[in-house]
């Protein structure tokens, strides 16, 4: 099979070709027909994460290394599985949960494998979707792509689990409350679509870009701030009627969560699930007299994404724009996003 690989940290990706994988005992083989090219495969293939002010984390020290098959958000179809395989059948289309745990640990037998401290995602630990065919251990982690386009759907796997399941940690109050949703870019109008979507109360949008705030206003926000005018945080108070009880930052920078802190009303819930970086100074008596939650979120779990994929079938949801690319133009892929040529997500399509 032919595989798009990352021979060597920072270099073009090679085609290279190897065996097609036998899948034993529980696991599937999958044709992959669309894999989606996310941020995160940028930092894998530099080879480290920038963590700000000179410091790099290094993915070698995680475990991380060359040959590396990249790409999570991956949908294909069945074309073989293990003896210990019930139930499926050839040709089943899916989209891949790549969040995949141990198995073993108390987060696993938790179902939050996402939370697992031995992770074996796809595309990051093990081989990713810019291959041809992909092993995945277990049928649990394909979720049933029915009536879905594999390409349109490819970036809920990271993207729009991400957005789901930051949202998911407010709970039924979201039809009391209007959101302050922190971040106006791809996961910030995923975020006011899932909650129009969900009937919520509506979303507030907050960024420094007024041409976000324009598109979010367009796709139904029932108001926008721009963080960085004097009275942002009075207009975000008059908004909420004395501050926000629910408050989402995709941003996760010391500005963005230190604006969520100025502007939380007491009892506020705060969910982080961006990952700008940086560092804050937080008061402790502040967190008990005011009280106030912050929370954090990262990815999701599969019963996540199962009923995310329910949400955008039910709602016919576009949730982000995407451009399709042959699989062959995965180098000029990778310089375009790397470059910011890139609006919503490029999705790579396998030939069939
Ligand atoms: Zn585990
Ligand atoms: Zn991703």
């Amino acid at each position: 099979m032919r595989c798009y690989c990352v021979q060597e940290h920072g270099a073009p990706l090679q085609q290279i070709n190897l065996p097609i994988p036998e899948p034993q005992g529980t696991e599937v083989l999958i044709k992959v027909h669309a894999a989606g090219l996310c941020h995160t495969d940028l930092h894998l293939w530099d080879g480290y994460y920038d963590l700000g002010q000179g410091k790099k984390l290094s993915l070698a020290e995680r475990g991380v290394k060359p040959p590396l098959t990249l790409s999570h958000e991956i949908s294909g179809e069945v074309v073989a599985y293990g003896d210990q395989v019930a139930d499926l059948a050839v040709g089943t289309q899916a989209l891949l949960h790549p969040w995949i745990g141990c198995g073993a640990c108390r987060y696993c037998k938790n179902e939050q494998e996402n939370l697992c401290l031995k992770p074996q995602q796809l595309g990051i630990v093990k081989p990713g979707g810019f291959a041809e065919y992909i092993l995945v251990p277990h049928p649990r982690y394909l979720v049933d792509l029915q009536g879905l386009d594999p390409a349109q759907a490819a970036p809920l796997a990271c993207a729009g689990l991400t957005t789901f399941s930051a949202l998911n940690k407010f709970g039924a109050q979201i039809h009391q409350q209007p959101v302050v949703i922190i971040g106006a870019g791809g996961l910030g109008l995923m975020a006011l679509t899932l909650l129009k979507a969900q009937d919520a109360h509506g979303a507030i949008l907050v960024d420094i870009d007024d041409a976000k705030l324009q598109t979010a206003q367009q796709l139904g926000a029932i108001a926008t701030v721009n963080s960085q005018v004097a009275d942002a945080s009075q207009q975000l108070n008059a908004l909420t009627d004395g501050g926000a009880a629910f408050i989402l930052d995709l941003v996760g920078s010391r500005s963005s969560l230190e604006f969520a802190l100025k502007t939380a009303a007491r009892g506020a819930h705060i969910v982080v699930c961006g990952l700008m970086g940086g560092e804050i100074q937080l008061p402790i008596p502040s967190i008990a007299m005011r009280p106030i939650t912050i929370q954090g979120s990262y990815v999701g779990t599969v019963q996540e994404l199962r009923a995310l994929l329910d949400l955008v079938r039910e709602r016919d949801l576009k949730m982000i724009p995407i451009q399709t690319r042959p699989i062959t133009e995965v180098n000029q892929a990778f310089d375009d996003l790397q470059q910011g040529k890139v609006t919503g997500r490029v999705v790579l399509l396998h030939a069939s």
